[in-house]
């Protein structure tokens, strides 16, 4: 007898089909063989079905294997009835050890073990609704813990529940570490606004303070350099009419006596001191009284339209006798055309150029001193240069303050300055929206520049 024997055979019309073959012999009463019995049947179709069923079982077990989750399916008991090498690998068992044996409760922490359960109760009765993804605690067979997320689904036809875990515990980890960092840095964040705010109240305050103290250095310059000047206008007239009395009806007397002569030729020269100085006060006073003003605004400004190059020529008028002193210095003036015209208070001008002119004069012991003005765009260039000692590099930015009289000793006139110049020259010129710079190489000489804008002829 044959049983399943597999043939593929033809139809009448040519077509290849799977027969399966069931045959026998069939003996006669006494024994004898007497023919072959066979049924063939067409198993075409279902040699079809079944290779189709055993694809889709590898592509489904290859599925189940490489999703990349660890991977279970167990039954309302909670028993593992397949599990994939993922799974096995988180458990840290092999799947003999696994299917049919353990409950998927066996790899819940203790602690979760509760909540757990009662999302399994759940699933089991119709009509509740328990969360499908959550995150739990897994506990490995060596009692290693790992944070998981998990996916769980019911598999209707086969009573069974599937159950994808991914291991999250890096991430975990690195939320945690975040946490903790973000938690830093806002109380680094918060302590440090604090402390700006404290730094800001505190600021404010002083500045409160300055600006108080401000004023009344304000206020107490101005009084008092203009109670001084009074007395010492007087002080200054006096003292020259004691020194021209004195030269005309003292002086003679003393001629003939040699000692008187002395002490009345020392008087003279101690008289040519009390007017120097004298005049140097008055100066000052005048110079702090001048700053005081400009800095409150008190000061009153006549500006007028005026060609540049009248300006120019009125500052050397009044600085050339400064020049005549020194015949080895000499005062050179490149006056633009008088169509380059600037809105300003001339007398503060000339005293702006003066003060340069001065000082020029003033450091330059030979060479020459030029002014200059030409058109830089928008901007009047007015430039003081000099062949005169110059300025260290260290106190450029520095002449500009009050009272900067660094160099006093180098001054070749012997007609020391207020250490003021200066800061009026930057006050006048930045009440007008300029600036002015220095550019300075000592042994060579410094140059100033200071701009104006220019006004437009429309
Ligand atoms: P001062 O009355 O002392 O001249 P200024 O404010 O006019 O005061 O000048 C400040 C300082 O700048 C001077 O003491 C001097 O050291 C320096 N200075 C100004 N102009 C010149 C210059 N042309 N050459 C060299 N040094 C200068």
């Amino acid at each position: 007898m044959v049983t399943g024997y597999h043939a593929t055979l033809k139809t009448r019309d040519d077509k290849p089909f799977v027969a399966e073959l069931n045959s026998k012999i069939v003996f006669s009463p006494d024994g004898e063989p007497q023919y072959i019995e066979g049924i063939f049947r067409d198993v075409t179709t279902r040699l079809e079905a079944e290779e189709k069923v055993r694809v889709s079982e590898l592509f489904y077990r290859s599925l189940f294997e490489n999703t990349g989750a660890a991977t279970v399916l167990f039954d309302n008991d909670g028993l593992i009835e397949r599990c994939n090498s993922k799974f096995e690998e988180l458990a840290g068992l092999p799947r003999e050890q696994i299917v049919g044996k353990l409950r998927w409760t066996d790899f819940v922490d203790k602690d979760e073990l509760q909540r757990m359960w009662n999302y399994h109760q759940q699933r089991l009765r119709a009509g509740s609704t328990p969360p499908k993804d959550y995150d739990f605690t897994f506990l490995s067979h060596d009692g290693s813990k790992r944070f998981v997320h998990v996916t769980v689904d019911r598999v209707e036809e086969l009573e069974s529940r599937t159950a994808s875990l991914v291991d999250i515990t890096n991430r975990k980890q690195v939320e945690e570490e975040l946490a903790t960092l973000n938690a830093r840095l806002e109380t680094i964040v918060e302590e440090r606004t604090q402390a700006l705010a404290t730094k800001a109240v505190e600021l404010e305050k002083a500045n409160a303070r300055l600006m108080e103290l401000d004023e009344i250095k304000s206020s107490l310059v101005s009084s008092v350099s203009h109670e001084l000047r009074t007395p010492l206008t007087a002080l200054l007239g006096f003292a020259k009419l004691i020194n021209k009395n004195f030269l005309k009806y003292f002086s003679p007397l003393a001629a003939s006596d040699p000692e008187l002569r002395n002490r009345a030729e020392v008087m003279l020269s101690n008289f040519v001191v009390i007017d120097r100085e004298g005049r140097r006060l008055v100066r000052l006073l005048n110079d702090l009284l001048d700053l005081s003003r400009i800095e409150s605004g008190e000061i009153r400004w006549h500006d007028e339209p005026t060609a540049i190059s009248q300006i120019l020529q009125d500052a050397v008028d009044a600085a050339i006798g400064e020049f005549y002193e020194n015949s080895d210095v000499e005062l050179l003036v490149d006056a633009p055309e008088d169509s380059l015209i600037v809105n300003v208070d001339k007398d503060k001008l000339q005293q702006v150029l003066l003060n340069l002119l001065n000082n020029a004069a003033k450091y330059t012991r030979r060479g020459e001193v030029a002014l200059t003005a030409s058109r830089r765009g928008p901007w009047i260039e007015v430039r003081v240069k000099d062949t005169g000692v110059g300025i260290p590099e260290n106190q450029l930015s520095e002449i500009f303050e009050i009272f900067h009289t660094h160099r006093r000793n180098d001054t070749l006139s012997g007609n020391p300055g207020t250490g003021l110049g200066l800061a009026i020259c930057r006050q006048i010129v930045e009440h007008y929206g300029g600036t002015i710079e220095v550019f300075s190489t000592p042994g060579q000489g410094s140059e100033f520049v200071f701009t104006l804008l220019a006004m437009e002829d429309d």
